[in-house]
């Protein structure tokens, strides 16, 4: 089946095929990242549906939305190649009308961790994921744990506004050096990217401590050795559901995640862990 290409929600409306419908929001500038979730998406659905769009309203006014990297010629290609059915590409102008006055609001999760460093982003991603879900329709949207606090907020507006959509997790793919693919790897030189490496170490040396103290520490020790090209703007080891930070006494899934600025370039990577009862 040919890949249509739908520009605008009328598009949209005319591409739907029957059958379940599996939606992957993206903003484009794809990698092997996007692929994983496009194979469960396909593994999920009778049709794909990826939607490219580069939101404005989740961009701090200070933050890289203009340079964000756009690469629509070659993410076409890699959703060809992948079976996608649809790509959903609209303009600002067609997903926002100038008039629009109603948005959601994250709550107290939106305003932590990494909504502390980038103030009304989560309302943002929510306001866009939610037209995303009512335009799409989709019977379940494929999010990567690669952003986990926007996944657990997505879960969190799916359970609270009841939203009929299925949401799945999927795992982060990494470079073979660890280094989480992410559309702004490209702005980084090779030697940021030596820099960046710090991350994924702090989190895999966090990772192998059995308590959260010594968790924490081992994980700043990382990045403190990185030296003042890392800029870290924070390390947590959260609940996955809130976003709090875990108690030392804290049991099950916690969530070791890391921000932090490399040359002008923000990253953020997060790892699972599962804390056992001492
Ligand atoms: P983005 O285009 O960066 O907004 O990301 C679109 C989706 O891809 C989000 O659900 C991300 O969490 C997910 N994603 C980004 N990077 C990765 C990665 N390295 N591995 C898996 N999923 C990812």
């Amino acid at each position: 089946m040919d890949l249509i290409v739908a520009r605008n929600r009328d598009d949209l409306v005319k591409a739907r095929a029957g059958g379940e419908v599996a939606l992957v929001p993206t903003m484009g500038a794809l990698h092997e990242g996007h692929r994983s979730l496009i194979r469960l998406a396909r593994a999920r659905a009778d049709q794909v549906v990826v939607s490219i769009f580069v939101n404005p309203l989740q961009f701090g006014p200070t933050e890289d939305f203009s340079r964000y990297p756009r690469t629509f010629d070659a993410d076409l290609e890699m959703c060809r190649s992948e079976g996608v059915g649809v790509v959903f590409h609209p303009s600002a102008e067609d997903m926002y009308h100038p008039d629009r006055q109603v948005s959601l609001l994250s709550g107290r999760m939106g305003e932590i961790v990494e909504g502390a460093s980038r103030p009304g982003h989560f309302d943002g991603v929510l306001t866009v994921v939610l037209k995303l879900f009512n335009l799409v329709q989709p019977h379940v949207a494929i999010f990567g744990q690669k952003d986990a606090q926007q996944l657990a907020l997505i879960r969190r507006m799916v359970a609270d506004l009841d939203v009929p959509v299925e949401i799945i997790g999927a795992p982060t793919v990494r470079e073979p050096d660890g280094l989480a693919l992410s559309s702004r790897n490209r702005y980084l030189s090779a030697a940021d990217r030596q820099v960046a490496l710090a991350l994924s170490r702090a989190l895999r040396e966090g990772a192998a401590e059995p308590a959260p103290s010594r968790i924490r520490a081992a994980a700043q020790q990382v990045l403190d050795a990185a030296g003042p090209e890392l800029d870290v703007d924070y390390l947590v080891l959260v609940d996955p559901a809130t976003f709090t930070e875990v108690e030392e006494s804290h049991t099950g899934e916690a969530v070791l995640a890391v921000a932090a600025r490399v040359g002008g370039t923000r990253l953020i990577d997060n790892v699972t862990l599962t804390l056992n009862p001492t």
